[in-house]
């Protein structure tokens, strides 16, 4: 069978290659993929700035935002043939940790953990791949291609789940005015399910023109362009900070209102320095009760959230958040962007639906 393979580390050596079949056996089922969604975390593998091989291996199959079909499945799993399925992306620590042995791998506190496609484990960028019945979510079929969005949507939903648990270190609190920063899938996500929760949303991006000013209006949240500063006068008590871009970071963490909760959830490469007002903002934070959090990943709880919050999507809308499906012989344009790119998804080939 075919994959996308890279060697972690080295600047653009991803390729696709022959693997040899992976066969089911009593504890994994057999997954043909169907779709492959690319993030900016594939882009910084391919570039050799992240991801590392398994074990005694040069090379990682890439990929983790997966969607597949069970071919065949462990006797007396919950899983049968025919099935529709995502793979969670990260595995537990072996020692366990704590938080792994809570099933909340997402939050594991030695890094010991492995991630599918990122991390010492081979991803979902193949043909066909082993899935453990524990780690794999059904999709409802009604969905198809859109499955593929469950991974990005998990990633937000643990987001939200954080900023409302947070959120209830005070009775009195409520989300009311969110600001998100960043149009990009993951903020787009964020802002679905803020809607879906019936908060006012407003979302940031530099962009202007292609499609994300209108994907942002369709779901009745408010385009915000300009210089982040100027976002002050909104008030927000939620910001979701989804760009990892400094200048919007830094506009997010220093222009708060009392009691507001930013949720960091975009990746910086870092190595930049700016200058910084540490006491200004340790004097705005404490004056404020003021919160700024980190998020990554998602546990299992999170997967199914996101897929209850994808079967109330809008289907029309989720539709045209797959800006792009490349078939798999034309792999390489994938990870190339184009303009008016938002979710670029690598076609398998296999789905029936248009
Ligand atoms: C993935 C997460 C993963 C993170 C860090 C993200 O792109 O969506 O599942 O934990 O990268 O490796």
């Amino acid at each position: 069978m075919r994959a996308l393979t890279v060697a972690p580390g080295q600047r653009d050596s991803i390729r696709l290659e022959d693997r040899p079949e992976p066969v089911a056996d009593a504890d994994c089922a057999l997954v043909e993929a169907l779709a492959l969604g690319i993030c900016g975390t594939d882009r910084e593998i391919i570039h050799g700035d992240y991801g590392w091989a398994p074990e005694g291996e040069d090379r990682l199959i890439l990929g983790h935002e997966s969607l597949g079909r069970v071919l065949q499945a462990p006797a007396g799993s919950n899983l049968k043939a025919g099935d529709l399925v995502v793979g969670i992306v990260r595995r537990p620590d072996p020692v366990p940790c704590s938080a792994c042995a809570a099933g909340e791998w997402d939050m594991c506190r030695n890094g010991r953990y492995t991630e599918r496609g990122i991390k010492q484990r081979d991803g979902y960028g193949a043909e066909r791949w082993l899935i453990e019945p524990d780690f794999a979510i059904k999709i409802d079929p009604a969905l198809g291609i859109l499955g593929v969005l469950l991974e990005p949507t998990s990633v937000v939903a643990k987001a939200w789940d954080h900023i409302e648990r947070i959120g209830a270190r005070t009775r009195s609190w409520r989300a009311d005015r969110v600001l998100i920063t960043g149009a990009g899938p993951v903020g787009l996500l964020a802002a679905m399910i803020s809607r879906q929760k019936g908060l006012e949303t407003h979302v940031f991006d530099r962009s202007d023109g292609g499609p994300k000013p209108g994907l942002v209006a369709d779901l009745g949240a408010t385009w915000r362009g300009g210089d982040i500063a100027a976002l002050k006068e909104l008030d927000a008590s939620v910001v979701v900070e989804c760009t990892g871009a400094d200048p919007v970071v830094m506009g997010a963490i220093t222009s708060l209102g009392n009691d507001a909760i930013v949720c960091l959830a975009g990746v910086s490469s870092g190595g930049r320095k700016v200058g910084f007002d540490v006491g200004g903002f340790n004097r705005q934070a404490v004056l404020s009760n003021d919160v700024v959090f980190g998020t990554v990943n998602a546990n299992r709880a999170h997967y199914e959230a996101a897929a209850d919050a994808l079967a109330k999507a809008d289907r029309g809308w989720l539709s045209r958040l797959i800006s792009r499906r490349v078939p798999l012989d034309l792999w390489r344009d994938a990870f190339n962007k184009h303009d008016d790119d938002v979710k670029v998804v690598i076609d398998f080939g296999k789905l029936t639906e248009t």
